[in-house]
């Protein structure tokens, strides 16, 4: 029988990867619902080729479009609406942002299993999340390839002693602080390994995608931020470890494809043949190099594991100042070292925030956002903590 799937984020880099994985594995899925944000265009090609049941286009405001057989469906409420459908048997999750947080939970209420690419439904509300799908047994299967690679190696967590998380460095590896300090977008988004969408790529310059990797896996996993470590790894072959207490450390390893970590998460507990372009080769690639990661040159991974520690309103406020921050930074409106200076501004402005319910992570990370916008605005230039 098709396993049955939505994906809401067809348009973007995992939603069109996902596509190509699924159109491998045609005799194995049906697609229900695709969605996308504004590039209609691509969202009715995917359709026509696809056939699903029916189409999200996020934007209300973008163009209008008809498909044949094919009912559409807007905003929000259109991924509800899909995340509603019990007909699904699992919905992969990749669309980018806070927006990804309301439809996992109705998802999950549904009873239906997810593979999980957005980063901030853990990051902003990772305890709510996890306790809804452990009461609903339902699966989340992360897709984040670092998560994936934890859950490959894992089969008893309450054996685990450490999880290993493995980190590129970046285009600003071998480059200095003032290097970073100086960094235009062109040099901010030239990452030596993955290709990927604008916000993360910044984000793994700054090693913040790290560091909300950090938070994802203590939540996935739950395990002590203490016991999660990062270590870099400049060639992306080994994409993370863990170690078990008798000291056997597990590693997955792979060519640095998300078609891989995307696969495994749509099929499991299946795999298939699918994608896989060329076989591994330890001989072909010769070395692997590991270091520790500069945390005075990337303060983004210390600023998480306190965040972390910190709790659920800490989390959100960081990951709604960093957000921002990038999207000002990808603009020129600001340095990308900035973005650190901006977010522990932020997280001290709004520090003791406990948020409690998902309505109040939504308002908080609202208020951080427009704080944020005015600190840009009016506090930067003048070096002046916001009250
Ligand atoms: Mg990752």
């Amino acid at each position: 029988m098709k396993r049955k799937i939505s994906i809401l984020g067809s348009t973007g880099s995992i939603g069109r990867q996902a596509l190509e994985v699924i159109e491998k594995l045609e005799d194995k899925f049906e697609i229900i619902a695709l969605s996308g944000g504004s590039n209609v265009e691509l969202l009715k090609q995917q359709a026509l080729k696809f056939r699903p049941k029916y189409v999200c286009i996020g934007n209300k405001n973008a163009q209008k479009t008809e498909i044949p057989e094919t009912e559409i469906i807007y905003g929000e409420e259109g991924l509800e609406q899909i995340c509603s459908d019990k007909e699904n048997d699992i919905i992969l999750v990749a669309v980018s942002g806070k927006i990804g947080l309301k439809p996992t939970l109705k998802a999950i209420e549904s009873g239906i299993d997810i593979a999980l690419a957005n980063k901030e439904t853990l990051v902003m509300a990772g305890e709510i999340v996890m306790q809804k799908a452990k009461n609903a047994g339902v699966k989340i299967i992360p897709v984040d390839s670092e998560h994936c690679a934890i859950h490959q190696c894992i089969k008893n967590i309450s054996q685990v002693e450490k999880l290993i998380i493995t980190a590129s460095g970046g285009p600003f590896l071998k480059k200095t602080i003032d290097d970073m300090k100086s960094a235009t977008v062109e040099q901010a988004l030239a990452h030596p390994k993955w290709n990927m969408g604008k916000k993360i790529t910044i984000d793994s310059a700054t090693l913040m995608n790290k560091g909300l990797e950090i938070i994802e896996a203590h939540h996935l996993f739950n395990i002590d931020y203490d016991k999660i470590d990062v270590v870099v790894h400049p060639q992306s072959v080994v994409h993370s470890a863990i170690e078990y207490k008798d000291g056997s450390v597990i590693a997955q390893l792979g060519l640095p494809s998300m078609h891989i970590p995307i696969q495994y998460a749509i099929c499991y507990p299946e795999r298939f043949e699918g994608i896989k372009s060329k076989s591994f080769s330890f001989s072909e690639i010769a070395r692997l190099d590991f270091e520790k990661p500069d945390y005075e040159k990337f303060p983004a991974l210390n600023m998480a594991y306190n965040a972390g520690k910190q709790g659920t309103g800490a989390t959100t406020i960081l990951n709604a100042a960093n957000e921002e921050s990038v999207f000002e930074f990808l603009d020129g409106k600001i340095k990308l070292y900035d973005i650190y200076k901006i977010v522990e501004n932020m997280l001290n402005v709004f520090s003791g925030e406990k948020p409690l319910s998902i309505d109040e992570i939504f308002d908080l990370d609202k208020n951080v956002r427009i704080k944020t916008q005015e600190y840009i605005l009016h506090g930067l230039e003048k070096k002046v903590f916001l009250p």
